[in-house]
This record gives C-alpha cells, sequence and structure tokens, in this order.
C-alpha cells in the first residue's frame, strides 16, 4: 500500500508531458493559483516533439492574448494549398488572403523545440513547476484511485489529488489507466518529417512571399502509392518541413519504408523544384492517432484526467491536433478548478470533463468525422484512383490539340467508367457524402 506520509511531495496537480495539453493545463491552473508540477521527459519541452507544423491562433490566445507578438513563431500562413498529385503532375485547389497577413492571423509555422520551451517558460512564470529529464513511469493507485505517480528518479514517487496525463500519442500511463490497450495499427499513422535548410530568400523566391508569410501544401495521390495517408510542404523562416503520414497498418501491409516513400515524394517532378538545393539538418518520425471519435473511451476516472494525443483527440482531415491538445488542456485545467472547488476528484467529480469537451468545437468536430478512419481505410483506391483520374482529364481538357471540348469531356468519362464501374462510382460518392457531410 503506498503511504502518503512525505507531505512535501504532494502537489494539488501533477501534470505529465510539457506539450501544447500539458503546458496549458500547467498554465491555466498556475495561474488560478494552483499548485501544480509538470514532469517533461525531454531535456527541455519540445526537445524530442515533432509537428508539421501548423500552429493555430485561436485556443493559444485565449490563454495568451495577442501571444504571437513574443513567441518564437517562424511564418505567419497566408496561403493555404491542396496538391493532388499523379506520378508527374498535379492539380492544385488554393485559398490565399491579405486579410491572413494581419492581426489577428489564423496560423503559423512553429519548431517545436522553440515553441514548447517559450510556452512552457510562460507556464513557470505563472508559477507552476517544470521538472525536465524526468520521465513518470507509472500511476500510483490506492483503492483503484489515481493518486500520485512514480518518477524515474530516486524516490521519485510523487502525490496529489489529479494527474493530468498529457504524455502523447504513446501514452504509457493512458494504456495504464485503462484507456487504451495498445493502438490498433489502422488507427494511428505513421509520420516522417525532413526538415530542408534553404536561403530565405529562395524560399519566398519558390513561394511568392515576402517578409514573414508563409504557405502550406498539402499533398495526396501517388506520393503514398496508394496507402492511406497524404504528405505536406510547409515553409519554416529558414527551411521547409516537408513529411507525409501513412496509416501503420497499410506500412504493415505493404512493406514500403517510411524512408523510401519520402525519398521518393521529394524526387516528385512537381516537387523537387521547391526544395531543390536544399540541406537536410533534421529527419524525424512520430505517431499520429487517427481513430477519431468512436476510438475514443472515457477520458477521466478518480484522480485522473487524459488530454491531448494521449486522449486521441486529433482531427486528421484538417491536420489539427496542436489546437485540439491546447483546447483540452483548458478544458481538463477548468475541470480540476472545479472540482477542487468542490473537494471532489473522484470520477464523478472530473466528469466535467466530459461535458466540456462534448461542448466545444473538439467533439463536434471529431463526431462530424467520425466515419472518415473507416472509409480510409475500406477506400484505399480513394488515394490513388481518384487523384490519377483528375489528373488525366486535367490534362486532357487542358491540352489544346484540336478535339472539340465536348469530345474530350466524352473521352474523360469514358476514361473515369473504365476505372470504377457507374454502380462503385455511385457507392463511393455516397460514401464520401456520409463520412465528410
Ligand atoms: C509529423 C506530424 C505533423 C503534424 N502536424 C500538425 C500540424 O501541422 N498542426 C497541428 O495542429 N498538429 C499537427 N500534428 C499533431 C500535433 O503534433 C499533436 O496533436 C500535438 O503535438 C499533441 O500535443 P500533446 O501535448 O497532446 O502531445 P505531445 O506534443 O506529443 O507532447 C507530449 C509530451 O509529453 C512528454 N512525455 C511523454 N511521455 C512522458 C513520460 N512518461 N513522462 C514525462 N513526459 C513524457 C513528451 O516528451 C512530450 O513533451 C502533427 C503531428 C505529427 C507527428
Amino acid at each position: 500500500m503506498p503511504s502518503k506520509s512525505e507531505e512535501e511531495l504532494k502537489f494539488d496537480v501533477i501534470v505529465v508531458g510539457a506539450g501544447p495539453a500539458g503546458t496549458t493545463a500547467a498554465y491555466v491552473l498556475a495561474k488560478a493559483g494552483i499548485n501544480v508540477v509538470i514532469f517533461e521527459r525531454g531535456k527541455y519541452p519540445g526537445s524530442k516533439n515533432v509537428m508539421g507544423g501548423i500552429l493555430y491562433r485561436k485556443p493559444t490566445e485565449d490563454i495568451i492574448p495577442g501571444f504571437w507578438k513574443e513567441a518564437p513563431l517562424e511564418r505567419n500562413i497566408i496561403e493555404q494549398k491542396l496538391w493532388i498529385l499523379s506520378k508527374d503532375s498535379a492539380v492544385n485547389v488554393g485559398y490565399r488572403s491579405a486579410s491572413f497577413d494581419k492581426e489577428p492571423y489564423n496560423c503559423f509555422t512553429v519548431m517545436r523545440a522553440h515553441f514548447d520551451k517559450w510556452f512552457a517558460d510562460k507556464a513557470v512564470e505563472q508559477g507552476a513547476l517544470l521538472i525536465n529529464e524526468t520521465v513518470v513511469e507509472s500511476l500510483i493507485k490506492e483503492n483503484g484511485k489515481v493518486i500520485g505517480v512514480k518518477t524515474g528518479r530516486e524516490e521519485g514517487d510523487v502525490y496529489t489529488d489529479v494527474v493530468i496525463i498529457a504524455d502523447g500519442v504513446n501514452s504509457l500511463l493512458a494504456k495504464e489507466a485503462g484507456f487504451h490497450p495498445e493502438i490498433p495499427p489502422e488507427k494511428v499513422a505513421l509520420a516522417v518529417k525532413d526538415t530542408i535548410f534553404l536561403p530565405k530568400e529562395k524560399i519566398e523566391e519558390r513561394f511568392n512571399i515576402t517578409h514573414n508569410q508563409g504557405v502550406t501544401i498539402e499533398l495526396i495521390g501517388q506520393i503514398t502509392q496508394g496507402m492511406a495517408g497524404g504528405g505536406f510542404i510547409y515553409t519554416n523562416k529558414e527551411s521547409i518541413s516537408v513529411g507525409l503520414a501513412c496509416l501503420c497498418s497499410d506500412f504493415m501491409k505493404t512493406g514500403i519504408t517510411p524512408y523510401d516513400l519520402i525519398n521518393q515524394m521529394e524526387s516528385h517532378p512537381v516537387i523537387k523544384p521547391l526544395i531543390e538545393g536544399g540541406e537536410i539538418k533534421e529527419y524525424s518520425a512520430h505517431l499520429i492517432p487517427e481513430g477519431g471519435y468512436d476510438a475514443i473511451p472515457s477520458l477521466y476516472g478518480d484522480g485522473y484526467l487524459i488530454a491531448g494525443d494521449a486522449a486521441m483527440l486529433v482531427n486528421p482531415v484538417h491536420r489539427e491536433g496542436s489546437n485540439y491538445a491546447t483546447a483540452s488542456g483548458m478544458s481538463a485545467a477548468n475541470t480540476v478548478i472545479r472540482a477542487k472547488e468542490r473537494n471532489d476528484f473522484s470520477a464523478k467529480g472530473l466528469s466535467h470533463y466530459k461535458t466540456l469537451l462534448e461542448e466545444s468545437f473538439i467533439m463536434k468536430d471529431l463526431k462530424k468525422y467520425r466515419r472518415v478512419s473507416r472509409f480510409s481505410i475500406e477506400n484505399s483506391h480513394m488515394f490513388s484512383l481518384y487523384p490519377e483520374f483528375i489528373n488525366q482529364a486535367a490534362h486532357e481538357m487542358i491540352t489544346v490539340d484540336g478535339v472539340p471540348k465536348k469530345e474530350k469531356q466524352k473521352k474523360i468519362w469514358k476514361l473515369l467508367k473504365r476505372k470504377r464501374s457507374l454502380t462503385n462510382l455511385i457507392k463511393d460518392a455516397f460514401n464520401i457524402w456520409r463520412s465528410f457531410k
């Protein structure tokens, strides 16, 4: 039976992980005068963290208004594009707006090693205690209730009223709390990313931007070689983040290695000119939870709450994860503040967390896309057949060769019917509508 006699090792709240979820929770709690400690396994927050990475203004601004004036951000995103790729071509859609070039902005590229450290320092300024280089190894329980954590340090047991588990996608603690046994490979994507350095002027010339303006390009089609997933190209100040993510189950099925896939993607004739001459200084890999709404069991219990990636709160359709982490960290903190007023840290006392999440954009969006995970697994042809067809159709219509446009239209329709029967086309259209409506 664990003992709680060492009172000096008791905090009101223990937060595990100084990513956006954990740091947000610690910031909000410390600001409310609550005695909170964050344990982070990295040398400093962000030192081990991987993201594309687009940081959205909204949830962070709710915590630190006007944060963009002092946070270490890379570029302010003014244009977002989608490239649908075939073997040697791309159909582009995008949106660029001068209004995104002004305060309060929409989103930014960030380097997590810089941003997470800055953000955690802000939580420390509010009064949170940050302990780096400390792995939380397990939860301490008494009569089924979480009452503390075991850290990897000598005499490292620390006690608390409530633990906020924010240790990311591969959360050992969430597993231990019974949240999930092992994430099935079809509910998690493996992402790889190269950070390619280029002079600032070259980046601005290639992406048609100036000063701190930035561009994002999402990629789907041939680059994933039929696997469910996609790629991205994001501009930083003096580097470009290039990466892709596909379901782990597809990597296992096909035997394709992420390393080969990203190399091939970078040699695609449409992508290569953007990164040519650049130097790859970082290669990283990370998991992304993509199970969606139906893969999320209870996010709280006696003495604990789970937030961010550890709780599988990610929206892969809109590549949003950091904002879900921040918003869920805030909801976790507000739940704890309420529980403290009532002195009730039981599962019932912490169930308010579920209400806050259900009322927020987090669960509303995840519910909207609850069928997407299954759709991606069952319809991998969407990632190859249609991108190829869209490019062929565009090529046909754009090529000026004396053939009347009506005939071209007929040729395109025939081509589509050769690729997919009418019944299957109707089925696909229905499935798309049902999954994304
Ligand atoms: C390649 C890639 C691209 C992405 N692109 C985007 C994007 O463009 N925009 C976006 O919004 N989201 C993106 N995401 C998702 C986003 O990164 C995550 O949703 C977000 O980081 C989740 O935040 P978190 O705080 O829950 O977890 P993390 O950011 O993973 O933080 C968890 C923290 O816990 C620490 N930790 C883990 N275990 C322990 C332990 N036992 N003890 C102590 N500390 C521990 C870790 O070191 C880490 O600091 C991307 C993800 C990947 C992999």
